[in-house]
């Protein structure tokens, strides 16, 4: 397919149809049809889910793009970032995740979720260079699990995530201190032999997080795992703090048998998180006030709307959407679990799908034996994915392929992110106290009670 071919994976394609007006769709911003770099000098997440969230202080801003990448035709990167990939070889991977365009993902070595992905880049020690066209907790993970000298490189630093961003470091130890100051030593075990709280982050959490898991007792979860992630930790802990999304950790601790009334909210702005000492002292997992905007969109009227016009329709739903809209679908898993249970239908199946629009778009284009769509039928992206674009893309590879990018050091290597010593062992703890719970390899998900 050329570049100047109708796509139907593309959601780029999609937003210019609508907003030249020749589409009768509809886009949440019509400045998704700009490039991002249009968006790297403002403040905000910029179009797309995100654009309500307040991006916090001091969020990675994304310099200057050069005018020869910015003026670029696609025609141009398309030949500079396969020119690029061809002279770096072997020394090269190129990671694409699910929800990433498909202008870039047509480059990519490895396409998957972000556990997914670090596994790639681990499993290749003798690469140079790693590129992820994902956001930057990812290009943490990456980082955590591939070798010293490999260099993590993100195309576009603007490309963060908001939910990841819903929890800091500060705040946390804030958080952790007033549970001591409640429940008392943190590490002392109780009579049953389990510690008052184990702390437990998504994998979509800055390093540091998952640093202070490490610290602490704790763990990470995947959307794959999160089950076999709070089994672990309830057999080791009386409760479970869960951040930062209150939906997966609700969502997966419902499933479980945990009762709302035991799930209290953690509100940081709020002395105790909002809540009074007995509610905290009933517990059994204490959510984090965060959510992704991409997941909060789709709504338990999209779902009756589906199925009163889709006769039939099997509808899955991404752990990150809102309670309602989990126990509404028929069946809710990983981006892992709707691929493959797509991949496994019979022919001529219709599916719903409450997750982000590039990936359903693109299992559409997959799938033509089956109808694919959208829960959501506004076409609003995840807003930092989006930052990931083929001209940042050729940037950077064009930089990791000058000759005087001969390792990790050399100075024409740009945009590598690197996890603070002080993070970077107690991080991998944590990852591999997951490993050991056991590898997400099951690709999550259930069937909704009704
Ligand atoms: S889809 Fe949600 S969780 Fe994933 S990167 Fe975007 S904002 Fe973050």
């Amino acid at each position: 397919m050329t570049l100047l071919e109708p796509n139907p994976a593309s959601v780029d394609q999609r937003i210019r149809l609508i907003t030249t007006g020749k589409s009768n769709d509809s886009t949440c911003n019509t400045d998704l049809a700009a490039p991002p770099w249009d968006f790297d000098s403002r403040p905000g997440y910029g179009p797309g889910s995100s654009m309500g969230d307040v991006i916090p202080a001091g969020a990675p801003r994304q310099g200057t793009l050069p005018a020869e990448y910015r003026e670029a035709s696609p025609e141009e990167l398309d030949r500079r970032i396969r020119a690029a990939k061809e002279a770096m070889g072997d020394r090269l991977v190129i990671l694409g995740h699910f929800y990433q365009r498909a202008e870039v993902v047509q480059y990519a070595d490895y396409v998957g979720d972000s556990f997914q992905l670090a596994n790639a880049a681990k499993s290749h020690p003798n690469a140079d260079a790693i590129v992820f066209c994902g956001v930057h907790f990812m290009a943490e993970t990456a980082d955590l699990l591939s070798q010293p000298e490999q260099a993590v490189i993100l195309p576009n630093l603007a490309a963060g995530c908001s939910m990841a961003d819903m929890a800091n470091i500060d705040q946390v130890e804030e958080c952790w201190e007033e549970l001591e100051a409640q429940f008392g030593p943190l590490d002392a075990p109780g009579p049953d032999g389990r510690v008052p709280v184990i702390p437990v982050t998504y994998m979509n959490s800055s390093a540091a997080l998952k640093a202070f898991c490490g610290r602490n007792g704790g763990i990470v979860c995947t959307s794959s795992n999160a089950e076999t992630v709070l089994e672990w930790a309830f057999e080791r802990g009386q409760r479970v703090l869960f951040f930062p999304d209150q939906h997966l950790g609700r969502n997966t601790a419902k499933a479980m048998g945990v009762p709302l009334e035991q799930m209290p909210m953690w509100n940081p702005n709020r002395p105790l998180g909002g809540n009074d000492a007995q509610s905290l002292d009933d517990s059994r997992v204490i959510l984090w006030h965060g959510f992704c905007s991409v997941h909060k969109r789709f709504t338990v009227e999209q779902i009756e709307r589906a199925r009163a016009e889709h006769p039939g329709v099997r509808v899955i739903v991404h752990p990150e959407c809102p309670m309602p809209v989990v126990d509404a679908a028929d069946e809710y898993g990983s981006t892992d679990y709707i691929s493959k249970a797509i991949a496994a239908a019979p022919a001529g199946s219709t599916f719903a799908i409450g997750t982000e629009i590039n990936l359903v778009q693109r299992l559409a284009a997959q799938h033509p034996e089956h109808t694919i769509f959208c829960l959501d039928d506004v076409v609003c992206p995840c807003s930092t994915m989006y930052r990931i674009h083929p001209g940042y893309l050729a940037w950077v590879l064009e930089s990791l392929a000058d000759p005087a990018s001969t390792g990790p050091d050399a100075a024409r290597i740009v945009n590598r992110i690197t996890v603070p010593e002080r993070d970077a062992d107690a991080a991998r703890v944590a990852l591999e106290r997951m490993l050991a719970a056991r590898p997400p390899a099951a690709g999550g998900g259930g069937t909704v009670a009704s």
